[in-house]
């Protein structure tokens, strides 16, 4: 374990909500007291942490993935606990299940929920008409929530500030090495170029879809990662579809989630949202690729389809899209199961990567945390 000085007990790079809570969890419950966070956007929680489709899991999404489905049952009350303020839960959660090119039939998911402990209760007649009857088998109604990722951003700021984590906004991450008597260094690069060398005891990379991208000793994770260029649309809904959600499962269909921090429904579809893929290797920058590929909007195909399986859906507007990196585990690629990576690299004492597939593993990977020797 590193014992030398070095300028920072801890150094988290990425401002992420992994980064950020990270980097509160060392200073409140490990004790840490120099930490600094190190994000290349100009504020926190806007990458992956707002791009996304704002839905706290609870296990529904996961038919084909026991161990993820059982965790976010775990997962999903610490979260409202611990954010009740970004926790939206004022709206009615559908899940419906269609009749063609579903993996699960409505039996099926049925008994998936009672194996997993989710309630699950049929549909009213009224909200079962909002669908076509042709193409959707049952409808049920769950419990299922949405975040605010505007105000999750704000907790993390207000209490990175009273844990004293100093943040350096505007700045990349560009390189790191093994230090002297068993220190880490981590080159920075501001967004005007000014270069600087840190150094620290212990290296948190939240860096989400860069996690592979440094240079200098930190080879890659063992884990194998795929990129997805994702597109998430925001539409503002007709009035008589304003407090749902609804999830059609489970094969080349849709989700459309309240997004809180807009005031609009996100709407993701299995065939539209993914724009391009790729094996994730070093050297291939996401961020950069995503800047450099054309954003042009899927929403009309999606609407279309959407509104086949509910015509009230024809009335909804398109309003913006979010496009973002997606990163994911390339083991799960056919269960679309989401846990959590966590590696230590053994040859640069100190050091962890960490990625959450998904909002609620955050105490997958705090759980991971308390195991390690951290002082
Ligand atoms: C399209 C999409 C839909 C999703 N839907 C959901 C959902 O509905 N529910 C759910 O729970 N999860 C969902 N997720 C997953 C969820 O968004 C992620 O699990 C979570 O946001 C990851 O948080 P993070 O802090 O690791 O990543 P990020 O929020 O991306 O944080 C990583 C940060 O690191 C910074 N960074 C990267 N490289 C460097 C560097 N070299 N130097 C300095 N800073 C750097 C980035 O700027 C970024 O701010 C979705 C993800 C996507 C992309």
């Amino acid at each position: 374990m590193p014992t030398s000085p070095a300028d920072q007990d801890a150094i988290v790079i990425g401002g992420g909500f992994y980064g950020s809570v990270i980097a509160v969890y060392l200073a409140r419950q490990r004790g840490l007291r120099h930490i600094a966070l190190i994000e290349r956007e100009p504020a926190l929680l806007s990458r992956a942490s707002y791009n996304n489709q704002a839905r706290v899991h609870n296990g529904y999404h996961y038919p084909r993935s026991f161990t993820t489905a059982y965790r976010s049952r775990v997962n999903l009350p610490r979260f409202v606990r611990q954010w009740p303020e970004a926790v939206k839960q004022d709206f009615t959660k559908l899940y419906a299940i269609a009749r063609q090119n579903s993996k699960v039939t409505a039996r099926q998911f049925e008994r998936f929920c009672r194996e997993i402990g989710a309630r699950l209760q049929p549909a009213t007649p009224t909200l079962r008409a909002l669908f076509e009857p042709h193409l959707i088998e049952d409808v049920f109604m769950v419990e299922e929530y949405a975040f605010d990722a505007t105000r999750l951003a704000g907790w993390a700021e207000r209490e990175l500030q009273a844990c004293g984590v100093r943040i350096r906004y505007e700045t990349q991450a560009t390189a790191i090495f093994r230090g002297a008597n068993g220190t880490l260094q981590v080159t920075t690069e501001t967004s005007r170029g000014v270069r600087e060398s840190l150094s620290c005891r212990y290296l948190f990379n939240c860096t989400y879809s860069g996690l592979n991208q440094f240079q200098g000793d930190f080879s890659r994770t063992r884990t194998g990662l795929k990129q997805e260029i994702a597109e998430i649309a925001l539409v503002r809904m007709p009035s008589t579809l304003q407090g749902l959600g609804i999830t059609v499962m489970d094969g080349p269909f849709f989700s459309l989630m309240p997004f809180p921090s807009r005031g609009l429904h996100s709407l993701s579809h299995v065939r539209y949202t993914p724009h391009l893929h790729w094996d994730d290797a070093p050297g291939i920058d996401p961020y950069r690729k995503l800047e450099e590929y054309a954003h042009e909007s899927r929403v009309d195909r999606m609407l279309r389809d959407v509104a086949r399986y509910m015509p009230g859906m024809l009335e909804a507007t398109p309003v913006d899209s979010l496009f973002e990196v997606k990163t994911v585990l390339v083991k799960n690629e056919g269960d679309d199961g989401r846990p959590i990576l966590f590696e230590q690299h053994h040859e640069l004492p100190g050091c962890y990567s960490v990625l959450g597939g998904k909002i609620d593993n955050i105490y997958d990977a705090l759980d991971k945390l308390d195991e390690q020797e951290i002082a």
